[in-house]
């Protein structure tokens, strides 16, 4: 794991070549990757394995192999060296090597933590030689994708214990995808498997009863989180774009001024809620600080995530003046409960403590922030200033050894839409997630399995109240219009 790497990916070789480029969304990573023209569009695999859901904090994992890396504007060759768990800068960007296996080291960028790179140094042979040595890229961080790559099929079905992902994402376009337990070649789970029972549904040791637990790859974060309990209702949050699509939704009823808890479920029902809302989103600022383009997050009150310790999780780091800017502007918007302040914030959720180790923030724009493991890169949390207590937990983070990838007796998934679908930059791949989601929907309601092949546009989600539709001209989301009244 440690010692200076030394890897430069392979000089262009004379055929004809492809280039796209390739950027994270800090913009301090960018450079032009480059594919064979005869082999285009380049089908690669989405990979569940525990390695790539807990380094990337994605429920999969979406590498395409390259034959060359270029700087961004200059034909000379893209440099990555350093060693593991560094910061290189060399001039040619900033990339931190991690290592997941003996073979394969990942590289993300030092500052928004995007995945960006993927380098095996093939597998050694009787002869002690290494063989199959190979470099991709992050296929959510090139500019354009299509007719250059598409999703094929995917492996390593089975570290997810439950199918994970791929029961969403089951055709592209007219392809189904085929399901493998392993590598390419191994055998093709079946649509709804399920790894037998004495593999899921086990505490590990150490862990108590009922709560869910999550970690990054190499374990610098790890943390809990609990059952909806009472304070799960203290915070209050606009609608997300699952529920209600920024774009075509009037600002007045984005703002819940109704304070729906919809992050709790089962909701409106006299039942006791037991499960949070999950859902997969396509937006730009997820794919381009993560890789890929579907990052699943599940809403959890910050009050209901705890550390290893069993202390809430503290993310703020926004001063008290800076708070009581935010929750002004806020008040004149009428998005917070009139009188919240700062004091009845804290009161409300779990007091202000001193952040979890090891993590790493990036401001996506102001007020926007993204949590990542300073060793490994891994995506855990994502929170807008706007509404501090109410957190985006990184689903892929969770130990598929108590529930499965898809936690689905913590997690209530959104079937009927994908987060930011009109931000995709692969429509198909969104449209093929929107169909998988709701053949899972109706498979649900049917008990019967049904064809997900049949294309997909992506509409409004009908169940939306006809008075949540309005003119399409509301692309602001509460907190762009916080911001600017901060600014003003
Ligand atoms: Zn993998
Ligand atoms: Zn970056
Ligand atoms: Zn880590
Ligand atoms: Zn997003």
């Amino acid at each position: 794991m440690s010692g200076l790497l030394s890897s430069t990916p392979p000089p262009p070789p004379s055929s004809n070549i492809t280039y796209v480029k390739v950027a994270c969304h800090c913009g301090l990573n960018e450079f032009r990757a480059g594919f064979p023209t005869d082999a285009l569009p380049i089908s690669n695999d989405l990979c569940h394995c525990s390695a790539c859901r807990h380094s990337s904090g994605q429920m999969a994992v979406y590498h395409v192999n390259i034959v060359s890396l270029l700087c961004a504007d200059t034909d000379e060759p893209f440099h990555v060296d350093g060693s593991d768990g560094q910061c290189i800068s060399n001039g040619d960007g900033d990339l931190i090597p991690y290592k997941t296996s003996e073979n394969g080291t990942r590289y993300f960028c030092s500052a928004c933590s995007a995945q960006l790179i993927f380098h095996s140094v093939g597998k050694l042979t009787e002869g002690g030689k290494r063989e199959g040595a190979y470099w991709c890229v992050a296929a959510g961080a090139l500019e354009r994708t299509e007719g250059i790559v598409q999703p094929g099929y995917h492996i390593y079905i089975e570290d997810t214990l439950d199918g994970g992902l791929a029961d969403h994402l089951r055709s592209i376009g007219h392809l189904k995808l085929p399901r493998y337990r392993l590598e390419t070649g191994s055998e093709v789970l079946p649509l709804g498997w399920k790894a037998p029972h004495d593999q899921t549904k086990k505490q590990p040791e150490g862990h108590d009863i009922d709560s869910l637990h999550f970690a990054c790859h190499c374990k610098t974060l790890r943390f809990k989180i609990t059952r909806p309990n009472a304070q799960s209702t203290l915070p209050h949050a606009a609608f997300p774009d699952l529920l209600y699509p920024y774009d075509i939704t009037h600002l007045a009823k984005l703002r819940n001024s109704g304070d729906v808890k919809w992050w709790l479920r089962p909701l409106n029902s006299s039942e006791q809620p037991t499960k949070y809302f999950a859902g997969h989103c396509a937006c730009t600022y997820c794919r381009l600080t993560s890789g890929f383009e579907i990052q699943s997050w599940v809403y959890v009150p910050r009050g209901n995530i705890l550390d290893m310790d069993g202390q809430p999780l503290t993310l703020q780091e926004v001063k008290e003046d800076e708070l009581s800017e935010v929750q002004e502007a806020m008040k004149k918007l009428g998005v917070a409960r009139p009188g919240a302040s700062s004091e009845s914030r804290t009161d409300a959720a779990a007091p202000l403590g001193t952040r979890m180790p090891g993590l790493k923030q990036y401001i996506s724009s102001p007020g926007r922030y993204r949590e990542s493991c300073q060793k490994c890169g891994a995506t855990a949390f994502a929170w807008q200033a706007g509404r501090p207590d109410l957190i985006c937990v990184a689903v892929a983070l969770v130990d598929e050894t108590q529930d499965g990838a898809r936690a689905e007796s913590w997690l209530d998934w959104c079937l009927t839409r994908v987060g930011f679908t009109e931000q995709a930059v692969s429509p198909m791949t969104v449209e093929g997630l929107t169909a998988g989601l709701r053949a899972t929907k109706e498979e649900k309601e049917l008990g019967k399995s049904v064809d997900d092949t049949t294309t997909i546009v992506i509409t409004p989600d009908s169940s939306a109240p006809v008075d949540a539709i309005a003119e399409k001209d509301r692309t602001s989301v509460v907190f762009t219009l916080v911001e600017e009244v901060v600014k003003a």
